[in-house]
């Protein structure tokens, strides 16, 4: 892994949510994108080269809302920036990590991305990421 890439917080409203950040980190959001494939709206802040991106569900059955459900509002996942990514899959895979996709997905920011599941993980879920290169 290169370095810590972003910090997902799952949030109810991203228009509030967006609006408390900028409060805490003095400096507003820099965008708003919507991962049709993953049912979420997120918004990206960036502190000293690291990103924050917060998550609203936007649908009843997205990961976000599930989350939600179970364990409500806060951080999300740990998105490492990887690359080349399916060497990092491969790599942790064969160490005994399960992968929660066979191969990397498309994500928010321009990212290719696959998530470890988090029952391997001692309950972090933790993204692998890499810019994509096309
Ligand atoms: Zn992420």
């Amino acid at each position: 892994m290169k370095k810590l890439e972003h910090i997902g917080i799952a949030v109810k409203n991203l228009d509030e949510s967006n609006a408390l950040f900028a409060k805490i980190l003095g400096k507003p959001h820099y965008k708003v994108e919507e991962v049709e494939s993953e049912g979420v709206r997120t918004s990206f802040f960036e502190v000293g080269g690291i990103k924050i991106e917060l998550l609203e569900a936007t649908r009843a059955d997205s990961p976000i809302a599930k989350f939600i459900e179970k364990r409500g509002e806060g951080i999300h996942h740990l998105a490492f920036d990887a690359d080349p990514v399916e060497d990092e899959m491969k790599s942790l895979s064969d160490l005994g990590f399960a992968l929660l996709s066979d191969n990397p997905k498309s994500g928010a920011d321009n990212k290719e991305i696959v998530f470890l599941h988090p029952k391997t993980t001692n309950g972090v879920l933790i993204e692998l990421c890499q810019e994509k290169k096309k």
